[in-house]
């Protein structure tokens, strides 16, 4: 039994290589490089690497992201209070690293001493 399920394995990783190979041939002969089973360098891929968001980015636009938080104009966004920041924000990766990621923002990194309209207080419930 054991015999027959090692050959059925063996089979069957052998069909995959197989059908990863020609993949990648039919790419590089079409011009384009294989892409790998986990498409690691798709943006949202886990081991994607990330990029730092740029302010000027819509997504960061649309929630008036800043990247110092000690400049936000309370004049201008009146729900920001002093002591906000994405380090204090519930939606920030957990760590002390001066650049995270943020639930807002997949695939980027944004600056843990900023701010955007969007921030939420640890542990609230909203
Ligand atoms: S949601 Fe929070 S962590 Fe994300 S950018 Fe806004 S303030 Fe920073």
């Amino acid at each position: 039994m054991n015999r027959r399920r090692r050959q059925l394995t063996n089979a069957l990783l052998t069909a995959f290589i197989g059908l990863r190979v020609v993949r990648g041939s039919r790419a590089l002969a079409a011009g384009r490089a294989p892409s790998a089973p986990s498409a690691p360098n798709a943006p949202n891929a886990p081991n994607a690497p990330r990029t730092l968001l740029d302010v000027k980015d819509p997504a960061a636009k649309a929630v008036s992201y800043q990247e110092d938080a000690r400049k936000v104009d309370p004049g201008l966004y009146p729900t920001y209070r002093r002591g906000q920041s994405c380090n204090t924000c519930a939606l920030i990766e957990f760590g002390t690293a001066p650049l995270r990621g943020c639930t807002l923002f997949p695939g980027k990194l944004i600056v843990a001493a900023g701010w955007c309209s969007a921030w939420q207080l640890r542990g609230s419930k909203s």
